[in-house]
């Protein structure tokens, strides 16, 4: 790794043509962007990128915006390319003045004019920050064009004007970007423009290699906040998607990214998207929240008033979850709702295997008098009040007829957990109307 000196004042970038939605590419850029600015004390901009006036549109500008203030990327200044005419136009002037630029036939057959570069056909050579040297020959390149006319700057000419007037210094952006630097330090030699540092960051990859894209599955900031992923977990993710820290930690807040992120330790090869190991992420990010915080996603979700049932069904639906919205799928599928309403289901049900119905009967009336005066604070605390009783007879002839009186359900978490939760007078109460419908 060349041993770069980094100016005193930093100033990055993110820009971002707004013609489609905030996606995971985009949101790792302006992230190692932010992380690189802040690390050194450094300024981080938002520029937005619309001189194509066919596909930019304002929602997706919105989307950007809200995107990154949802992920809590904030930027020090905001720009638009739309409300620069008149400085490319300055820039232009110049260069048709010095010779740099000059006004052409579009087409061969003389139909428009354009603004082309002159090109001086040599070798450049930049340094970038990840990838080492990078040489091109742009000979190849040819008297490009510029602008379509003086109102009209084209992609790279608003990016190098911009990059220089904004005093740009480093340029993280992802590899696609390589192949469009050559013309761009072209056009800054011609404008005087000191040239900035470059790092060209890995592409994203699905995990079959290829490059990512929707049909990998969600890929908007819009899908994962939908999804109830938390934003945390998300810049945490991102931040590993072609970096690490080069140790085994792998959970970091954003002030603990901005401490520890450097541009040395990212990768040239591709960086595997893998979804696992968001989950993964996210989960260790919702068990740092404070259970007020859950609570309150819990009610939510659930749409319950409830708060004593929403505290004792929060640890338990934690267990359970990688983002918040399995709640809804768990709900959906009535894997909460015996917490809310007496399970239904026909007395067959409650008999564990090779038991009967007369058994099955007497074990839930002498449960039902051994919760009289158990500890309901907690499963382990009422364990204690029937597992010798449920050792001696058989626990699958207890304990299943148990759970499924208080749940109705195949699969449930433990009759204790759920007892517990329920608390005495409830869980009697659904004993006693197990005990009636297997004496019917
Ligand atoms: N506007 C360009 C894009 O969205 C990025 C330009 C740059 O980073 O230099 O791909």
């Amino acid at each position: 790794m060349p041993n770069i000196l980094t100016p005193k004042n930093i100033v990055t970038r993110f820009a971002p043509s707004p013609t489609g939605f905030l996606h995971v590419g985009g949101m790792r850029t302006a992230l190692f962007n932010y992380l690189f600015a802040k690390a050194h004390g450094g300024k981080f901009i938002l520029r937005i990128e619309d001189t194509d006036k066919e596909r930019s549109k304002k929602e997706y500008e919105e989307d950007i915006v809200a995107g990154l203030s949802w992920l809590s990327l904030s930027y020090d200044e905001i720009y638009r390319q739309s409300e620069r005419g008149e400085i490319y136009k300055k820039h232009l002037q110049a260069m048709l003045y010095k010779g740099s630029a000059y006004e052409a036939e579009e087409n061969s057959d003389g139909t428009g004019k354009v603004i082309r570069f002159k090109n001086p056909n040599g070798k450049i050579t930049f340094k970038d920050m990840i990838r080492g040297d990078i040489s091109f020959d742009t000979a190849e390149l040819g008297d490009f064009v510029i602008a379509k006319d003086m109102q009209t700057p084209l992609f790279h000419l608003a990016v190098v004007v911009d990059d220089f007037e904004m005093g740009v210094t480093h340029i993280i952006r992802g590899e696609d970007h390589i192949s469009n630097t050559p013309r761009q330090m072209l056009i800054q030699r011609a404008i005087s423009a000191p040239e900035p540092l470059y790092a060209h960051i890995p592409l994203i990859l699905a995990p079959d290699k290829s490059k990512l894209s929707k049909r990998h599955g969600a890929v908007s900031v819009n899908e994962y906040k939908a999804e109830g992923y938390l934003p945390e977990a998300l810049i945490n993710f991102l931040a590993l998607l072609g970096w690490n820290p080069g140790t085994e930690k792998e959970i970091f807040t954003l002030s603990e990214l901005i401490k520890e992120f450097n541009l040395e330790k990212v990768q040239k090869g591709g960086a595997v998207f893998d979804r696992t190991k968001l989950d993964w992420i996210n989960r260790e990010h919702l068990r740092k929240l404070p259970s007020k915080d859950l609570e309150i996603f819990v009610s939510d979700i659930l749409k319950t008033q409830d708060s004593v049932l929403v505290k004792k069904i929060t640890p338990l639906i934690l267990e359970r979850i990688n983002k918040f919205s399995d709640i809804n799928t768990m709900a959906a599928e009535g894997e909460l709702a015996y917490f809310f309403e007496r399970p239904q289901y026909s007395s067959e049900k409650l008999v564990w295997k090779k038991s009967d119905s007369k058994t099955t009967k007497r074990h839930i009336d002498r449960m039902i008098e051994l919760f009289q005066n158990a500890d309901f604070t907690s499963a382990e605390s009422l364990k204690p009040a029937i597992w010798d009783y449920a050792e001696g007879e058989g626990r699958g002839d207890v304990l299943w007829p148990l759970r499924f009186a208080l749940s109705g359900r195949d699969k449930s978490p433990d009759p204790f957990t759920i007892a517990s939760i329920l608390g005495k007078e409830e869980t009697r109460e659904r004993l006693r109307a197990a005990s009636v419908k297997l004496g019917e």
